[in-house]
This record gives structure tokens, sequence and C-alpha cells, in this order.
């Protein structure tokens, strides 16, 4: 057991839900069970040109045909705007972000002979001084800056996630100074995702390894509100035959809601659960078995019993 624990699944509505997804909710409500704690569900429907009509409706009846039941009512974050917009005021009163006029041509053309981090452009600070005469396009969250012969360097943000181990990442020279409010208008994700986290008191985020690499971001704009920083727990994530990670865009289908056991099932199988015995007829008994095969796999130390 564990007093206070809060655990949440965020989807995008971009689409159905599918077994990539499936995967990570079904982590999230083991670990919260597993806890005795409370389990909840936020639509991350903020990214207005990439929320799809209904497909919020859709994956929460998904969820409920699954048996994963939040134990509150969903959170959307469409309507949680004036909590980003405070929570930018407060970082604009710290001095922690500044506007940026630079397009993303600029800012490619400047690191033409600089360091690329996979297809993301590393921002060169340009803006960090001040606009030069040009309109604000987006505010960006100021990263510290690296001192890699310090015993502690600012810019290297270490944690220990539950699953994938000890992590860092040097937020200086492998991410740069990042955007909170897009040039379109729309608020990022790293920004709702860090606000909702602490407002929603989240102890435990459970989620699919292809957000480890926004994690360091996220613990450096929890430290900048003064907000706990939760335990990070990444699972594994799923691939397609290319190896691509499961998406509508590449082609996921979504799930039938008709044989719900058998993808639970699957789920499980995906994240390494041994339930013993024989296979499981009915929901009830494969979540018995599925929550007690958590325990046995990830709460195994009695130091988190
Ligand atoms: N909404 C994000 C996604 O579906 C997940 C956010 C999170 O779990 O932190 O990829």
């Amino acid at each position: 057991m564990h007093e206070g624990y809060r655990g949440r699944f965020a989807p995008s509505p971009t689409g159905p839900l599918h077994f990539g997804s499936l995967v990570s909710a079904l982590a999230s409500w083991l670990d919260a069970r597993a806890h005795g704690g409370t389990w909840l569900v936020r639509v991350e429907d903020i990214d207005g040109p990439r929320t799809v009509p209904g497909a919020a409706e859709d994956i929460l009846a998904t969820l409920e045909c699954f048996g994963l039941q939040a134990d509150e009512p969903p959170e959307w974050q469409s309507r949680r705007i004036d909590l980003y917009r405070a929570a930018l005021d407060q970082l604009i009163a710290a001095s922690h972000v500044y506007p940026c006029g630079c397009t993303r041509k600029e800012i490619a053309d400047s690191l033409l002979h600089a360091h690329r981090r996979n297809t993301t452009l590393i921002y060169p600070g340009t803006c960090r001084g001040g606009l030069h005469g040009k309109p604000a396009r987006a505010w960006r969250l100021r990263v510290p800056d690296d001192d890699p012969q310090a015993d502690d360097n600012p810019a290297l943000i270490r944690f220990d996630d539950r699953w994938q181990g000890p992590q860092q990442q040097d937020l200086a020279t492998e991410v740069g100074d990042f955007v909170l409010l897009r040039a379109d208008g729309q608020w990022a994700y790293q920004l709702a995702v860090v606000v909702d986290d602490a407002a929603q008191n989240i102890t435990h985020v459970v989620r699919g390894a292809d957000l480890l690499d926004s994690t360091a971001r996220q613990i450096w704009l929890q430290q900048c509100l003064g907000a706990p920083t939760p335990a990070y727990l990444h699972v594994p994530v799923v691939t397609n035959e290319e190896g691509e990670k499961l998406s509508k865009q590449t082609g996921a289908l979504a799930l039938d809601t008709t044989r719900p056991l058998e993808a639970l099932l699957a789920a499980a199988r995906h994240l390494g659960l041994d339930l013993r015995g024989p296979t499981p007829a009915t929901l009830e008994a494969f979540q018995t078995g599925a929550i007690d095969a958590w325990k046995r796999r990830l709460l195994r130390l009695p130091a988190t019993a």
C-alpha cells in the first residue's frame, strides 16, 4: 500500500485506443492498483490541430470496456487553459522564460554547422538577450548553462526510472531552451503535462518509453515552478514489423472491443508479466492475476512494498 499514490493515463485523442496505448494504460492502472492507489484519466486534447473529434469519447469508452476504470471523472486539458496561462505568468515573473521571435528556418540556418539531435533542432539561444526588433512568436524556457567541469553540472538532469534504471540528460547540449507556448498559440505538451501532474497531485507517472526523452525537461520545469517531481516508470513501446512505434501514423489498428481479454493478455505479455496458472477466462480473473504479477515484477523491493 502507498498512502496518497496517484497515477494517471494521459491519452492524446488523435485516434482510437490502439494496442500500444493499451499497454501504457494497463501498466499505469496496474501500478496504481498494486499500490492500492488512485488512478486517473486525463484527456490531452491540448493540441487543437491534432485532436480528432470523437476520439476522446471513443478512448474513454474503450478503457471502460477493457475494465480500466478511473477513480475520478476524466479531466480535459482543453478546459484547463487558465492553469497553463497562470504557470506561464509565474515563469515570466521569475524570468525563467523569454519571448522568441525566431522562425524554424532561422533556427535551422543558424545551426547549419552545429549539432542536431535526431531531427529536433537545438535552439541556439538567439532571443535569450532580447527580440532585436522581431515580433514575439513563442515563449521558451531557459535551461541551465552547461558547466561540464562542475562537480554538479546544473544542466545535467538525473533521475532513476523504475523500469529503465538511472537516466541522465544534459539540457544545455542535448535539448536547449524549449517552447512552452507555441507560435501558433497552442500550449506545448511539456507545460501542460507538468502543470496538470502537479495540480492533480500525481505521485507516479507510468507511460511509454517514447516519453523518456521528455522527462528531464519536465523535471527542470517542475523545479522552475516549485512543483514536486513524481516517480517515473517508462514501459517499452510497442513497435510494428518495421520497428516503428505503433501510432495512428504508422497504421496501428483500433482495438477489438468485443474481445478485451485477448488484447489485455497480449498487453500483459508485452510487459513481461507472468500470470501463472491457467489462462484467465474473465476480466476479473485477469485483473487479479495481472496485479499480482505486477507486484512480483515491479514492487519486489521491501522498500517499495
Ligand atoms: N499525451 C501523451 C501521449 O499520448 C502522454 C503524456 C504522458 O503520459 O505524459 O503521448
